[in-house]
């Protein structure tokens, strides 16, 4: 069963919140406007991560199901599309509004199922809402470009939406990855299906709700719930014109690959190894404060996490401090007060941080904490691991695999050159921070780190919805715009440009000319 306090928020989420489920009934599909039962003959279990109790089911949507909710979208569309952008705007303005009044009864769905604290997953909601926020100023970002040419002679841009779009979301972010795309993809007028993860469905569920009460026509946003299958269906359905992914490498690599060659816009952010270098001039409590929040915090199960600090020089004595603050921090159940991290997603995920921390002393490095054998006195059969601390060179399977669990590589450096060439031979190019007092060094690092998003002092850098996502090398695929701010206009966009001639006289010239005009 579940804790006491996890038992009265999942009976207050259920009973508030039409499409969820947590109490081991089912998840609904949100579909034309409605909460529908599915008829699918496959259920994928949600476990508690913290008691293992099934808090829902999630449907498999079957192939029926899945075509009727895509013909829905792409019969939505063409009003939706001729709606003003004001009329638009105004839904974003009552959306955000809700999303904030809401944003407890979104966290609690997601200690439910993700594991993560109650604080932890407020930040996750606020996130998502910002996100909301920018895309209620769309009568200004949405301005288009005009010049006039030449006597009589005006060209313009026109940006239109491309119809149904998809958006395909990890189980790391349950609110704030599908609002990187719900917001910007419906206010630009197109149609959106989302697949949740099928780990953390209750957050999606809540939000459509939301999205019906803020007044999004029926078949504007559509939720489908499933894994695998629905992932293909939604990869091959010739209607759906871009798929919006966020997830692992080999889902992404999948996503991106299956859906290009259908024709489809893809976008596909993947996975991680974010770098943080900690030079010895840096503020010491400022640096290790904010890379053991960054390294342990959610678990580790962020793809932003640092999980590798680099050492320059002296800055190595700062070891020990970092494993008295790794040690210092609590493991328990989302809702415990004081929780610093939870559990992780699955039993599979727990294995894996277990086997790859392990696997640092058989390849020749050293486990400098180790919290693997960490067991809960109150949960005994939850996913908990506590925060590790291992010293790692590159080649070892730790540092070259994402473990995406609260275990930190840390590497030795003589330079700032040398902390720089490491980070740079990584393949991954999602996040990196420096931690220094000198401007002149954090200059240098932030014009020769070859990574997409670089903190100076500042750690899990994710830029603010008026920017853009800008992860790069391993951590995207293809060379699409990205996610949020300006390159989502562009991905959920298609541009006309238009050379107009309305001269205020008469045409006099009776001979055609027949070269290129210019
Ligand atoms: P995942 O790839 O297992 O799942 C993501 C989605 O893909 C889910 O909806 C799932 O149903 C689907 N999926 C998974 N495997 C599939 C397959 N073989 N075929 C078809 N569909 C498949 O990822 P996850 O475990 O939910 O999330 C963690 C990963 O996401 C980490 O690697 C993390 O770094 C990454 N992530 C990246 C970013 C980013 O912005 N770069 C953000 C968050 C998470």
């Amino acid at each position: 069963a579940l804790g006491s306090l996890a038992a009265s928020k999942a009976k207050e989420v259920e009973s508030k919140w039409s499409g969820t489920s947590t109490s081991g009934g089912t998840t609904k599909n949100f579909v034309n406007g409605a909460f529908v039962d599915s008829k699918a003959d496959r259920w994928i279990d949600v476990p508690d991560p913290v008691t293992q109790t099934v808090l829902s089911k999630v449907p498999e949507t079957s192939e029926a199901e899945f075509n009727q909710a895509v013909k829905n979208a792409e019969e939505a569309f063409p009003a939706w599309a001729a709606t003003s952008i004001l009329g638009r705007q105004q839904i974003m303005f009552r959306l955000q509004a809700l999303l904030r009044d809401h944003m407890d009864d979104i966290a609690n769905s997601i200690v439910l199922e993700q594991g993560k604290t109650f604080a932890d997953a407020k930040g996750d909601v606020l996130r998502g809402l910002q996100v909301a926020e920018v895309a209620c100023g769309i009568t200004s970002t949405m301005l288009d470009q005009r010049i006039e040419v030449s006597k009589d002679m005006d060209t313009h841009t026109r940006r239109q939406p491309l119809g149904v779009t998809a958006a395909i979301c990890p189980f790391n972010f349950p609110a704030m990855i599908p609002l990187w795309t719900l917001p910007m993809a419906t206010v630009t007028g197109n149609t959106l299906i989302l697949k949740p993860s099928e780990r953390v469905p209750g957050a999606s569920m809540i939000i459509a709700e939301l999205a019906q009460r803020a007044g999004l026509p029926k078949g504007v946003f559509n939720v489908v719930n499933g894994s695998f299958d629905t992932v293909n269906r939604i990869c091959d359905h010739p209607a759906i014109k871009a798929i919006s992914f966020v997830g692992s490498d080999k889902a992404g690599s999948h996503i991106y690959h299956r859906g290009t060659a259908n024709g489809k816009r893809v976008q596909s952010n993947m996975g991680a190894k974010n770098h943080a270098v900690i030079m010895p001039d840096a503020n010491k409590n400022l640096a290790l404060n904010s890379i053991a929040g960054a390294a342990f915090g959610a678990a580790g199960q962020r793809c932003m996490a640092l999980s590798v600090a680099v050492l320059v020089g002296e800055a190595q004595s700062m070891l020990p401090d970092l494993i008295e603050r790794a040690k210092a921090l609590k493991v328990g159940s989302g809702f415990d007060e004081g929780a610093d991290l939870g559990p992780l997603i699955s039993p599979q995920a727990r294995e894996k941080v277990i086997r790859l921390t392990k696997s640092v002393e058989e390849q020749g490095g050293k486990i400098l904490l180790d919290g693997t054998g960490y067991q809960s006195q109150d949960y005994p059969n939850g996913n908990f691991v506590g925060p590790s601390i291992v010293e790692v060179k590159k080649g070892m399977d730790a540092y070259e695999q994402e473990i995406f669990g609260p275990t930190l590589n840390v590497i030795r450096a003589d330079t700032l050159d040398e902390a720089i060439e490491i980070i740079n031979s990584n393949r991954y190019g999602n996040g990196t921070a420096i931690f220094t007092t000198n401007g002149s060094t954090a200059r240098a690092f932030e014009t020769r780190v070859n990574v997409g998003q670089i903190g100076v002092n500042a750690a899990i850098p994710v830029p603010l919805p008026f920017f853009s996502w800008s992860g790069s090398k391993a951590s995207v695929l293809g060379q699409s715009p990205s996610f949020y701010g300006q390159h989502a206009l562009s991905f959920f966009t298609t541009t006309k440009t238009i050379t107009s001639l309305w001269r205020a006289d008469d045409a006099t010239d009776t001979k055609a000319s027949v070269a290129m005009p210019t």
